[in-house]
Order: C-alpha cells, then sequence, then structure tokens
C-alpha cells in the first residue's frame, strides 16, 4: 500500500525546479489520507508526468494546481488525483490522441518545449496497469484538468498515527 498524499508530495517536489524556472505557482490544493495498492515510484511517475506537462504547457505565472479527491464509483472507493493548469488548453479532436504513443499537438509551444509524446501514454499504461484510468477535461485557451483515478483503501493506512482518544 502507497499513501497517495506522499505519491503526490514526490512528485510535485520532483517538479519544483522546473515550476521555479517557469515561474509557475505549483500548489497542493487538497490532499487526503488515502491508500492505494500498487508501486510506489511508477505511480510518482505518471503523477509527475501530469504536472510538468501542466507545467510546460502553461504560459510563465501560470497556476498548477494538485488536489487528491476520495469519491465512489458505483459504491467502490477510488481516488482521484486531478491536475488542473490554466494554461494553452488541448483542442476537442486532439483530447484522444495525446495518450497515444509519440502523439504531440502540432501548434507552438508543445513543438518548443521538445518532448517525445511518450509522457500520457506512460500514464495511461501505469494507471491501467493499476486497475484505474486517465482522462482530460479541456478547453483550448483555458486550460485542462487531468484526472488519474485509481481503487483506493480508505480504511487500510499504511502508517496511521495511533489516536490517544
Ligand atoms: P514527453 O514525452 O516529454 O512527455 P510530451 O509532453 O510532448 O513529451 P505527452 O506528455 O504524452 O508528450 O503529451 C502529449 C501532448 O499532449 C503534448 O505534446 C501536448 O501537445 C499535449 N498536452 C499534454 N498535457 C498538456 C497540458 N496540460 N496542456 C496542454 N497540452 C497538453
Ligand atoms: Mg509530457
Amino acid at each position: 500500500l502507497v499513501a497517495v498524499d506522499e505519491i503526490v508530495s514526490e512528485a510535485i517536489a520532483r517538479s519544483q525546479e522546473r515550476a521555479n524556472k517557469r515561474h509557475v505557482n505549483l500548489i497542493l490544493a487538497s490532499t487526503a489520507r488515502v491508500s492505494v495498492m500498487g508501486d510506489r515510484w511508477q505511480l510518482v511517475d505518471a503523477v509527475s508526468n501530469l504536472v510538468q506537462n501542466a507545467i510546460n504547457y502553461s504560459d510563465e505565472r501560470a497556476r498548477v494546481a494538485v488536489s487528491v479527491i476520495p469519491t465512489t464509483v458505483d459504491g467502490v472507493p477510488v481516488v482521484e488525483i486531478k491536475v488542473s493548469d490554466n494554461g494553452i488548453g488541448i483542442r476537442p479532436e486532439d483530447q484522444e490522441r495525446i495518450f497515444e504513443r509519440f502523439y504531440r499537438v502540432d501548434y507552438g509551444r508543445s513543438r518548443q518545449s521538445g518532448g517525445t509524446g511518450l509522457g500520457l501514454s506512460i500514464v495511461r499504461h501505469i494507471a491501467v496497469a493499476h486497475g484505474g484510468s486517465v482522462r482530460v477535461w479541456s478547453r483550448p485557451g483555458q486550460g485542462s484538468t487531468f484526472t488519474l483515478q485509481l481503487p483506493a483503501h480508505p480504511g487500510d493506512q499504511p502508517d496511521t498515527e495511533e489516536s490517544s482518544s
């Protein structure tokens, strides 16, 4: 079991330098004590990819917010890790294709940033390997929110502090 707040903190720590360089305000908007079953470093990698995209495809001095939201789907506990930016956004016709290997949107910023187009295909692979999913909401010129959804184990913390009540 891996604590989701630790995954998210680690992903933010890894991306902080890049955020500072672009004067992007990277914040943890909300978190929760939830655990998921899986590989810590793969999950950190997945969240880092989303955070780094959010930084790369935003203007300088933009805001990137990460939140951890425990919820249920058909009564099954899940946790949603949301990465929101107010960056360039993604056209509707590109929103499915960005998860394909090597697919990069063919305009300005993504070309300049010189990635390989593999990041999101890896995120999807890791999500599915953990019984979860990744989806995107976006509006061109307004921003994007990527949601990584994973099966949660809310009652089963790895290192819960003993409550002395
Ligand atoms: P890398 O392999 O280094 O991650 P990449 O960032 O180009 O390269 P992906 O992370 O797979 O590859 O993203 C694919 C494309 O989706 C990007 O090139 C970009 O066009 C678009 N994209 C991804 N995230 C965002 C975002 N938050 N806002 C706007 N466009 C995005
Ligand atoms: Mg990327």
